[in-house]
């Protein structure tokens, strides 16, 4: 009920957009079909007070939402961090305990990416996990721990 948070937030805040909009619609239409009944078609301020309504009305349901999107957006990142840092650190664990042989120094072309990216390796999504399909370049895949391939 509580996992995905961020997620949960995300489709609130499109959902609160989506009422305030469908609000402001109705709200729009009462006030012209309003005019329409007193003065036999739609008459020139009442247009425009339908329109203000219908604009002010998405614009701030809108802007609201985006603060709380933004709100979910920041959890769910947060969520995705300390997921791959629980993984890389699993990962970086199950490599030392596995691999009894030294790891091979990095080839001259990779050490030259290495120092362009500023000491970052670059982000090459090269494997595809044989059970899920994702695409990753780590050892293991970081949604299901499958072997990558
Ligand atoms: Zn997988």
């Amino acid at each position: 009920m509580f996992d995905n948070v961020g997620g949960k937030i995300k489709v609130l805040a499109k959902v609160l957009t989506g009422i305030g909009i469908v609000a402001s619609i109705i709200s729009a239409i009462s006030i012209w079909s309003q005019a329409g009944a007193r003065y036999a078609g739609p008459s020139g301020p009442y247009i425009w007070t339908g329109l203000l309504v219908l604009i002010l009305g998405c614009l701030s349901s809108w802007l609201g939402s985006l603060a709380l999107y933004g709100l979910g957006q920041m959890i769910e990142n947060t969520d995705n961090i300390s997921y791959y840092a629980t993984r890389t650190y699993e990962m970086a664990r199950l490599q030392n305990n596995g691999d009894s042989k030294p790891k091979s120094a990095p080839t001259p072309a990779a050490q030259k990416s290495l120092a362009q990216a500023g000491g970052n390796p670059p982000a090459h999504k090269s494997k595809t996990c044989p059970k899920c399909g994702e695409i990753a370049s780590a050892m293991y895949c970081p949604i299901c721990g499958t072997r990558m391939e």
